[in-house]
């Protein structure tokens, strides 16, 4: 078999081009898969600069996110064929402990790492993955934007739905709305029927989030969003706070949210420490919910989601080789919507 092009973290902040062998052939309830599109992801740039605490080994390919056409499948493997288009879950779960049973495959017991961050992802040709851990793509589904769901979309889709219950025509506050996943949720809100306010960095940005539907667009820089959210509101607050900027929002967020709003948060990347007034907490019956990733069910969602035409939005398609470039780019926070890598 010819040798397979794969993009390979060597070091920290080193990543290179390389040829490698092809894997074997799928084993017992293994597939084959031809990785079509990557998606880039803010565990990519932690990935590329390293972790002190992450347990992993160099060289090992990039990639969390992806998009995959089966190209053969291993013994006992039934509800794929080749041929077929899948989204591959990125953490290899155990399936076997009590929360993998109950299909909250996020708070697995005994996850064998995720790809592309610990172990080998799905920055190259060619790769195998367990049968189990896949997701069909619908027929009519572009594998672009399906490589916008294994981590981004399901993450949007697991915190509006499985955690804040978001309903129609409530009032939604997304963070950085010009995102990877800010973008996704400002377009699955809307398509809910919700008013959605969110926050940009940029005039440009603003411009974009406008029409992407959002309502109301404040340019954090200028302007204190948790003043303007209570002029919106009259106010009230909003129902559900979308959270994953973290430091610089938290408290501002915690004064947007009305009596028994729900605060869902993904992340920090402003920085990981923010305070809690108790009496607020109790007093306004606030609810806030940490998420992390996204049971299968919920990728599944987002797939059927996407094919009643709630896209993701996507900024920039990049080669193999240009990897770093898209790194260098989520971190700068220059961009509005996704990035992807296409094979
Ligand atoms: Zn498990």
């Amino acid at each position: 078999m010819p040798m397979i092009r794969a993009l390979q973290l060597l070091a920290d902040r080193q990543v290179e081009l390389i040829e490698r062998a092809p894997p074997p052939p799928p084993g017992a309830d293994e597939v084959q898969l031809r990785v079509r599109a990557v998606g880039l992801n803010h565990i990519d740039v932690w990935g590329f600069r390293g972790m002190a605490f992450a347990k992993r080994l160099y060289p090992l390919s990039v990639g969390a996110e992806a998009a995959c056409e089966v190209i053969a499948t291993g013994p006992g493997v039934t509800h794929v064929q080749p041929g077929d288009h899948v989204v591959p879950y990125a953490a290899l779960t155990c399936g076997t402990c009590p929360a993998c049973q109950r299909g909250r495959d996020n708070l697995c017991e005994n996850v064998g790492g995720v790809r592309g961050f610990h172990i080998d992802g799905f920055a190259q040709d060619i790769t195998n993955h367990p049968a189990r851990l896949l997701v069909k793509i619908p027929d009519g589904v572009d594998m672009r934007d399906a490589a916008c769901v294994a981590v981004a979309y399901g993450t949007v889709e697991h915190m509006l739905f499985d955690n804040a219950q978001l309903e129609p025509e409530e009032w939604v506050l997304v963070h950085a709305g010009g995102s990877g996943i800010g973008s996704i949720a400002i377009r699955i809100a809307k398509a809910l029927g919700c008013t959605v306010i969110t926050t940009v960095g940029s005039d440009e940005k603003a411009e974009k989030a406008r029409a992407l539907g959002a309502d109301h667009v404040i340019n954090y820089r200028t302007e204190r969003f948790e003043g303007v959210v209570r002029k919106l509101t009259r106010k009230k607050g909003v129902d559900v706070v979308f959270e994953h900027t973290g430091a610089d929002t938290w408290a501002g967020s915690l004064l947007s949210m009305r009596r028994g709003g729900r605060l869902v948060t993904c992340g920090a990347t402003s920085g990981p420490v923010g305070s809690l007034n108790l009496m607020q907490l109790f007093q306004q019956q606030y609810r806030i919910i940490g998420s992390f990733g996204a049971p299968l069910s919920a990728l599944g969602r987002a797939l059927d989601r996407i094919g009643s035409g709630v896209r993701p939005v996507i900024d920039t398609e990049y080669g193999l080789a240009d990897f770093q470039a898209g790194i260098a780019r989520l971190e700068g926070r220059d961009v509005f919507g996704k990035l992807l890598v296409t094979l």
